[in-house]
């Protein structure tokens, strides 16, 4: 079969690896270069870790996704995960903690609670609450993701998969399996896939909503905040404040970002970056960094480097799993809520697997809502 995959993120390239493996000829078109580095995919990492809350479906879906992510290792030839751990904070108590406690035991993931003294010489940057808990679990940590996207791109290339940049497609027939681009060219397959990312709020804007998301990077961490000092990601789950962080090292920078749904936007709305975004960024920072310690806080500190900003867009479906949907010739892959890359390896697998007829749909789409398992 003649296969166009359209979207260059995660989902569309591991999806275009897999059908590439089965033996069709894939074409991979993006509106941007490829990879993209405007794609919700680009970046210097993305965390997976197990601790999911109520949605325990995909906590059950998180060794699956390992075991996908190490198959995709394998056929690249080079691994870019990163284990830290990762420390999960929340309200004593809070069903948040407590689901994930379960799902961890059920799932026979270990983890260790850390006291208050715990936190304070393992990270003692981090302000921490009396009424908090802390979960801390391995495995988990940090996927490169643009270092991923890179190579996915390389091996396509390499095995014959043409990669079509510039590309802008704004009408898809599904009935037919063919694509418009904004110039009027029109390109035919037998079978269409779509992972279009944030970009999926401009051609199916009333299943989406689309967030903008600002972010810091910290070059240079100091030892407490970096991945040679032992620091596991964070993730602050409390409701009003949803700090995280990633982690450091020589390689790459630290990152904090807020992981709440704070600001829509349109994700061809650029890239300016908004006071109020700094401003509200800069206050979930102060929740947690320790600034009144600068020695431990490091760069984190107001009174070192100050940080360099980033922002990026992702696109949330109404009930925030991921979707599969299927018309005619094409399926798209969609939605969620900002945590779609941890599955990328997996779920392109799973997306590829539908196309060929490996798979049902309704089985693959049980699988990516986070209600079944392989
Ligand atoms: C700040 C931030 C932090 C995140 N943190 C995490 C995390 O820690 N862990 C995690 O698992 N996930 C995380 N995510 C979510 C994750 O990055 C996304 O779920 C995932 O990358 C989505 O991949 P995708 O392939 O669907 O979309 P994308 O990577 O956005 O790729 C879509 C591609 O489609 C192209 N495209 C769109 N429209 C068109 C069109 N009309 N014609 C041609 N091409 C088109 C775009 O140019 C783009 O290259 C985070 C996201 C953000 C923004």
């Amino acid at each position: 079969m003649k296969i166009i995959v359209v979207g260059a993120g995660i989902y569309g390239l591991s999806t275009a690896v897999q059908l590439s493996l089965r033996g069709h000829e894939v074409e991979v078109i993006d509106k941007g270069l490829i990879p993209n580095s405007h794609s919700s995919s680009f970046d210097f990492h993305r965390l997976i870790r197990h601790a999911y809350g109520p949605q325990q479906g995909y906590a059950s879906l998180i060794p699956p996704a390992f075991e996908a992510w190490d198959r995709m290792w394998s056929l690249l030839g080079e691994s870019f995960y990163i284990e830290t751990g990762a420390l999960v904070l929340g309200k004593k108590n809070d069903p948040w903690m407590t689901n994930s406690r379960s799902s961890l035991q059920s799932l026979n993931v270990p983890f260790e609670d850390w006291n208050t003294s715990q936190l304070r010489s393992r990270l003692p940057w981090l302000r921490v609450f009396p009424n908090e808990e802390a979960l801390f679990c391995i495995p988990g940590g940090i996927i490169r993701s643009g270092l991923v996207v890179t190579a996915l791109a390389k091996y396509l290339e390499q095995h014959g998969v043409r990669l079509h940049e510039n590309i802008d497609i704004v009408k898809i027939d599904e009935s037919t399996a063919s694509l418009t681009d904004r110039d009027g060219n029109i390109f035919s397959a037998d079978r269409i896939v779509t992972a279009l990312g944030a970009g999926h709020d401009v051609l199916y804007s009333s299943e989406v909503t689309s967030f903008r998301q600002v972010y810091a990077l910290y070059p240079n961490p100091p030892k407490v905040a970096s991945i040679e000092g032992g620091c596991p990601m964070i993730l602050d789950i409390a409701e009003d404040a949803g700090f995280y962080f990633v982690p450091g090292s020589t390689h790459f920078p630290a990152k904090v970002g807020d992981h709440i749904t704070r600001f829509k936007g349109s994700p061809y709305a650029g890239r300016k970056i908004a006071p109020e975004e700094i401003e509200n960024l800069q206050s979930v920072i102060n929740s947690r960094v320790l600034t009144e310690d600068a020695d431990s806080a490091g760069p984190l500190s107001k009174t070192k480097a100050l940080p360099k900003y980033g922002l990026c867009y992702y696109a949330c479906s109404k009930d925030r799993t991921i979707q599969l949907a299927s018309k005619g010739k094409s399926i798209r892959i969609f939605g969620g809520s900002g945590h779609g890359f941890k599955f990328g390896a997996l779920f392109g697998e799973m997306v590829a697997q539908c196309v060929t007829g490996e798979r049902s749909l309704s089985s693959a789409q049980n699988i990516v809502q986070g209600k079944a398992l392989p």
